[in-house]
């Protein structure tokens, strides 16, 4: 099948590499020329593990494209998606400007029967709108459908996530759409779940409100944790045996950030403020989600009572390990808190700190080469993001390059005994302290 995409972004580029991959053809449009640019030059703008060898693939065997041209987009695909930036306003609601902006431009430019899939993360509801705009600014009588196909990838694993998601979800009131979107998905093998649109919308809201849930509940159990002496990783432990619970999204650390997570969560709020059943609960989320970072920061002050002028070795700046990614990330506002009451950061990310550059913050911090540079003469380490390679660290190096043997490790991810073996004073995160 053709199929275009319109944002090339993280949801756009991986979703049409994969789509490529599957034996579609892809055009993916982006109206920043300097993305589409590097991707004809051969160059990928994001960090996706195992993206850069896909798109070359599939752009030598000419079943992916790039353009800047929405026209051409529309004009080539028989199924038009969208995967624009959905962000939040200052109230928390989403901005969905981008949106009904890519479907006045898809609307001007449609001659025939398209099926236009909603890929971004929207409001319930939303669906209905895009129909309506379509509606009032394409020509008389041609036909189109609009379907929503929430995406759930994971930044870090998105290649694998797309080839093998848990499921398909797919809302449309139209069968004759219905059954183009079952072609487009033909390929993958996954549980389909069709749905109308409304629900589509709401369960990708619900699934990351959800996922936003079980990461507060370990945190503010962690917190308890640490009154009472009790280790958060065997309660995690122990109550993610039972399989109605489940041991993912039960790892205690410093909240959760990213691009969706927290902007999700509050696009959330507002709308069910907004249809007149609040959702209070969420609000909790958000609430435990600050105090986590808060309690954290409150630690380190505790420990190094002054901050003013220490040196203090931050190791990850991406919101999560794997991705190149540094939108809304806890360790970034993190470092932000710690520039602020006047430390000298030093910091290290495998993969986040071209990113980092770009933002104004970057020009308060150094950056090094390397995790144990980092390190060097600091008064502090704190682990902020959990890189698997920051886990197998030579401890006694660490210590040797270290000012102060101080670790707080704000993602549990190193031994909290083998780094006291090795001289550390070390905090975790409801793990208790060790001497
Ligand atoms: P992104 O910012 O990485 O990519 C969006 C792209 O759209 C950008 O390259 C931008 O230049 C382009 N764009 C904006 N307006 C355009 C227009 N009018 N025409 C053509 N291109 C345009 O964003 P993303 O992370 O890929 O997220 C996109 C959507 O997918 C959001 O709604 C997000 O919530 C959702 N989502 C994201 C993830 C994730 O992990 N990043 C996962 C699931 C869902």
């Amino acid at each position: 099948m053709k199929l275009t995409i319109i944002g090339s972004g993280y949801v756009g580029l991986t979703t049409g590499a994969c789509f490529a991959e599957a034996g579609h053809h892809v055009m993916c449009v982006d109206n920043d020329p300097r993305k589409i640019q590097t991707l004809l030059d051969g160059n990928i703008p994001i960090y996706e593990p195992g993206l850069a060898t896909l798109v070359k693939k599939n752009v030598v065997s000419k079943r992916l494209q790039f353009t800047t041209s929405t026209e051409d987009g529309v004009n080539y695909g028989e199924v038009i998606f969208i995967a624009v930036p959905t962000p939040p306003q200052p109230d928390g609601s989403v901005d969905l400007s981008y949106i009904e902006k890519v479907a006045r431009e898809i609307a001007v430019c449609l001659d025939s029967y398209r099926v236009i899939v909603d890929k971004s993360t929207v409001p319930v509801k939303t669906g209905e709108r895009v129909s309506q705009t379509i509606r009032r600014y394409a020509k008389a009588g041609v036909e189109f459908d609009v379907v929503s196909n929430p995406e759930f990838l994971r930044e870090g694993s998105a290649v694998d996530d797309l080839m093998h998601p848990d499921r398909i979800v797919i809302g449309g009131n139209s069968d004759r759409a219905l059954a183009v979107m079952q072609k487009v998905y033909e390929p993958f093998v996954a549980p389909v779940l069709v749905t109308d649109i409304n629900s589509a919308e709401l369960i990708k809201h619900a699934a990351n409100s959800f996922l936003a849930l079980k990461i507060s509940y370990i945190n503010a159990l962690s917190e308890i944790c640490e009154i009472s002496g009790a280790d958060v990783e065997k309660v995690a432990e122990g109550i993610g045996m039972d399989k109605r619970i489940g041991r993912s999204f039960l790892n205690a650390g410093l909240g959760y950030g990213g691009s969706c997570f927290p902007k999700d969560i509050s696009a959330f709020i507002a709308i069910a403020e907004q249809l007149g059943a609040p959702l209070n609960l969420l609000k909790e989320v958000e609430k435990i989600n600050a105090h986590q970072l808060n309690r954290f920061l409150q630690g380190i002050r505790e420990a190094l009572w002054v901050l003013k002028d220490k040196k203090l070795a931050v190791w990850g700046i991406s919101f999560k390990p794997n991705t190149d990614d540094v939108r809304s990330s806890v360790a970034v506002n993190l470092i932000e808190a710690l520039v602020a009451e006047g430390a000298k950061v030093t910091a290290f990310d495998p993969k986040g700190m071209e990113k980092f550059k770009e933002l104004p913050l970057a020009g308060k911090v150094t950056l090094t080469e390397s995790a144990l540079e980092a390190a060097r003469d600091a008064e502090a380490l704190i682990v902020a993001t959990e890189w698997p390679e920051f886990a197998t660290v030579d401890l006694a190096e660490l210590r040797d390059v270290m000012r102060t043997p101080l670790i707080f490790d704000g993602r549990n991810l190193l031994d909290p005994e083998a780094a006291a073996s090795h001289g550390f004073q070390y905090r975790g995160i409801g793990r208790g302290t060790l001497p």
